[in-house]
């Protein structure tokens, strides 16, 4: 797979498949890393992409090891250098997904805080058919873990098993994708994305207390929803059964972008 593109590995640029880290890392054992997504979205018209959001994905990245309790890594100024760099060197004419990662190289234990290593890769990424069609939503059995146990607001790798977990279990069941509640029953997020509802008229989405992922998409909605609708959104616990009585529901986030939900549990 991707065997033309470049990754940006600890300040080099380096074929794909020489992008390695060893199998007895911290980021391999226990799953010790952080990341972001990073939507490029390339303009035909004007033969540029346009890199959605960096320094909120840079705050973001820095505070997520900065709760990891992570040793200090490249500054911001360098990643954005990095990112650009990059998306030069793969010479992308289309839409992209970026990933950049921290994470804890070297052979320590689980408590190492270093060395940090650094990757970004590139790889392009279309929108898919759920932006167009929306997807069929289960909610899952499974609950979001709370701050206490595994902080949502923290973007790192071992989060996303329980995510998975939500995913595996909609996909058997068939349905595209997953609603979590969090351990008070409210509505958290989903795999990778949160969610908004619309209710008479007001539009709806979990605060930043119900165990979600301060989402870039998220707050990208709420300022366009009042930029150009009018509309403030209103952050609060949602329950369960106002997902049901929505009169619409959609998800978002940088990978997904927005999907509307098309049925729920049906
Ligand atoms: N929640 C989780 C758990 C996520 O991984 C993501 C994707 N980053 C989102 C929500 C959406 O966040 P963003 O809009 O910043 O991509």
């Amino acid at each position: 797979m991707a065997a033309t593109t470049f990754v940006y590995l600890n300040g080099r640029i380096v074929p794909w498949h020489d992008a390695k880290v060893h199998v007895f890392a911290p980021v391999s054992k226990y799953g010790i890393g952080v990341f972001e997504g990073i939507r490029g979205y390339w303009n035909e018209e004007r033969q540029q992409l346009y890199l959605f959001r960096v320094a909120e994905h840079l705050e973001r990245y820095a505070f997520s090891q900065k709760a990891m309790r992570f040793d200090q890594g490249p500054p911001s100024e360098e990643l954005a250098e990095a990112l650009v760099h990059l998306c030069r060197a793969n010479a992308f004419r289309m839409t992209v997904h970026i990933r950049m990662m921290a994470f804890i190289d070297g052979f320590g234990e689980m408590s190492a805080t270093g060395p940090v290593g650094t990757a970004i890769t590139a790889l392009p990424r279309e929108s898919t058919k759920y932006s167009a069609e929306g997807a069929s939503a289960q909610i899952s059995s499974w609950t979001r873990m709370p701050d206490s146990v595994m902080p949502a607001r923290i973007k790192c790798n071992a989060n996303y098993h329980n995510a998975r977990l939500a995913i595996m279990q909609a996909q058997r069941d068939g349905y595209d994708v997953a609603f979590l509640l969090n351990s008070r029953g409210k509505l958290a997020e989903a795999p990778a994305m949160c969610v908004f509802i619309i209710r008479g008229g007001q539009l709806i989405t979990p605060s930043g207390t119900s165990d979600i992922l301060e989402s870039i998409t998220r707050q990208t909605v709420i300022e366009l929803a009042r930029e150009y609708l009018g509309l403030v959104t209103i952050e609060r616990d949602v329950d369960r059964t106002e997902l049901i009585l929505a009169d619409e529901v959609f998800y978002c986030g940088t990978g997904a972008e927005i999907r509307p939900v098309t049925s729920i549990d049906a």
